[in-house]
């Protein structure tokens, strides 16, 4: 029985991810020594190809062993207070804060001192402990929460001027219930006439590759879900993936293939996280041919 691999057309990194890995490309090409600060992406396989290239990755305790030296910012954006840090111990930043989480930040410096002249307060939907929504913290000037749930919303006092934003790599459809448990919290306690602002901050290309995946596995029997295992947007697509085939399987290395995995498929589909490389996707599937022979 013959079995048919695709890959994902809309799999692949983002524009971002793509900008900040090409930065560093170019800067190692020329043997320029670069720092990366943190993991450049959430994708352990690109990162240890270009640590082979001459890429370190450093914590925020080592900037100071950076002074004259180049390293750079990921796309996830870093806090004023690193930017000064940086500048005071001569470091060169080769800024890759993505454009879209700029914009992001930029919002966040203006929307929260119009909240704190009216005594409000920002509620920023995402992950405690991701990098955007760490350096994110860092721009707001006023009263700030972070819900990462809808249960952390009964914890919020409705009361008050609210302006409400996403972490640019959260879903839509988990967004919209955060929205609406606020606005029915809202209602239940009789606290509309205060003002309520909801900021579309999603990122596009995040936005649309879950309903691209449901699409891509509509005549899929198994799914090999590529995603390092820190990406967020990889847990939550094979989350979805996985519902709409028979059998998903998730995976950070083709390596970890099985060869029982494949035995009596027809149709497998290969998709990855937003950060997921297209090598890495192309590897799996010859990885798959292998194992099917
Ligand atoms: S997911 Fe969107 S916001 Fe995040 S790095 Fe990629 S393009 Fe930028």
């Amino acid at each position: 029985m013959k079995a048919n691999i695709y890959i994902d057309s809309g799999a692949g990194p983002c524009f971002g991810v793509q900008r900040a890995i090409q930065m560093a490309e170019e800067l190692l090409e020329e043997n320029k020594e670069l720092a990366c600060l943190g993991d450049l992406i959430h994708n352990d396989e690109e990162i240890k190809r270009l640590e082979k290239k001459g890429l370190q990755i450093v914590s925020h305790c080592q900037i100071v062993e950076q002074s004259g030296k180049n390293m750079l910012f990921r796309t996830h954006g870093e806090t004023p207070s690193t930017y000064r840090i940086a500048e005071n111990y001569n470091v060169e930043i080769v800024d890759a804060t993505c454009p879209i989480v700029k914009e992001l930040q930029n919002q966040v410096i203006k929307l929260s001192k119009k909240i704190a002249e009216q005594n409000g307060q920002l509620i920023l939907f995402g992950d405690i402990y991701h990098a955007e929504i760490i350096a994110l913290k860092g721009y707001c000037n006023s009263e700030f929460h972070i819900v990462r749930n809808v249960g952390d919303i009964n914890k919020l006092n409705t009361r008050k001027p609210t302006v409400i934003l996403s972490q640019t790599t959260k879903y839509q459809a988990e967004y919209k219930k955060i929205v609406k448990a606020f606005e029915h919290k809202r209602k239940t306690e009789k606290a509309t006439k205060y003002s309520l602002e909801v900021v579309e901050s999603i990122c596009k290309y995040v936005a649309k590759r879950d309903m691209q995946l449901i699409d891509f596995l509509g005549d899929k029997d198994i799914l090999v879900f590529v995603s390092g295992r820190k990406s967020s947007n990889g847990k939550y697509l094979f989350k979805v993936g996985k519902k709409k085939v028979k059998r998903a399987y998730f995976i950070s290395n083709p390596d970890e293939l099985q060869k029982k995995w494949f035995q009596k498929n027809r149709r497998i589909g290969i998709s990855g996280a937003t950060s997921t490389p297209i090598w890495l996707l192309n590897e799996t599937q010859l990885r798959v041919e292998e194992l099917l022979k």
